[in-house]
């Protein structure tokens, strides 16, 4: 489901080190910084060390108070971690896409190609190393019912806040093209979640965890994204985002549209169809 393999291309360290300088030029103050390159933050063959060693030198001359990057776990070692937290005068946070914490979910079903353990020896040192953990959580992969899915993000959130993890990020699958999950939305295969769906996850993870959790739902209330009726699409993904900000529960409890009860509706059928 992910479109990283479409555009798949090296940065050469030069460009990365411009892209970088030019963004941090036209930055204003801000408090949190993430560092996206679409991959691992970590990985040599991304951003060599000394590219690394580059921008720990040009975050350092900015006063951030956190700085957020993302890898996969086996990119995580001791090594880089102790050096990056010696290096960034600011709290590190790493972004792990767990995705599912379980291992059939994540290896059969998203093919991510890493164990619920390798995760959880990755946080462990993180957290020795004084990492901050931000685990991205999917809400429905392919090959899963909505009501299945549902199920899934929510043990997956509350599992990886019991193995360490300080921040929930759930990603509702979103149909990116050239990807296994858009043929299947095209042959009617596959429909991104409910918003609904969503709100659900958020509502009784929140309950359950003592961590922020958060969701910007990309596409949302478009065909390729998750979504609700045309009526209340946009007010259930602002409710959302709003959420997210605040941590508020009332933003996304008592959410009403005729479309609820469609919702359900599904979530049931699919249990009995099975
Ligand atoms: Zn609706």
């Amino acid at each position: 489901m992910c479109g990283y393999s479409e555009m798949e291309r090296r940065s050469s360290p030069s460009s990365i080190i411009k892209t970088l300088s030019r963004a941090l030029e036209e930055l204003s103050e801000v408090e949190y910084l993430k560092i996206f390159n679409s991959g691992s933050f970590f990985d040599e063959r991304q951003i060599p060390a000394g590219t690394r060693a580059e921008i720990y030198r040009m975050l350092r001359s900015r006063s951030f108070r956190r700085v957020q990057v993302e890898s996969r776990p086996e990119f995580l070692t001791e090594e880089v971690l102790e050096e990056a937290v010696a290096e960034i005068d600011a709290e590190l946070e790493v972004g792990i896409g767990l995705e599912s914490a379980s291992d059939y979910v994540r290896e059969v079903f998203v093919n991510k190609g890493f164990s619920l353990s390798e995760f959880e020896d990755a946080v462990r040192r993180c957290r020795e190393a004084g990492v901050r953990v931000k685990a991205y959580l999917l809400v429905k992969p392919p090959f899963m019912s909505e009501a299945e899915a549902v199920e899934d993000a929510v043990e997956s959130g509350v599992t990886a806040a019991r193995l360490g993890a300080e921040r929930l990020s759930y990603n509702p699958v979103c149909i990116h093209r050239g990807t296994l999950v858009e043929r299947l939305f095209l042959r009617g295969e596959y429909s991104p979640p409910w918003l609904w769906s969503v709100v659900e996850v958020l509502r009784r993870v929140k309950g359950r965890v003592r961590i922020p959790v958060v969701c910007h739902p990309s596409g949302a209330g478009t065909r390729r994204g998750a979504s609700n009726c045309r009526r209340c699409s946009a007010r259930v993904a602002q409710a959302i985002r709003r959420f997210s900000a605040t941590q508020e529960m009332s933003w996304i409890e008592g959410l009403e549209c005729s479309c609820r009860e469609r919702w359900r509706l599904e979530l049931r059928s699919e249990v009995l169809a099975r």
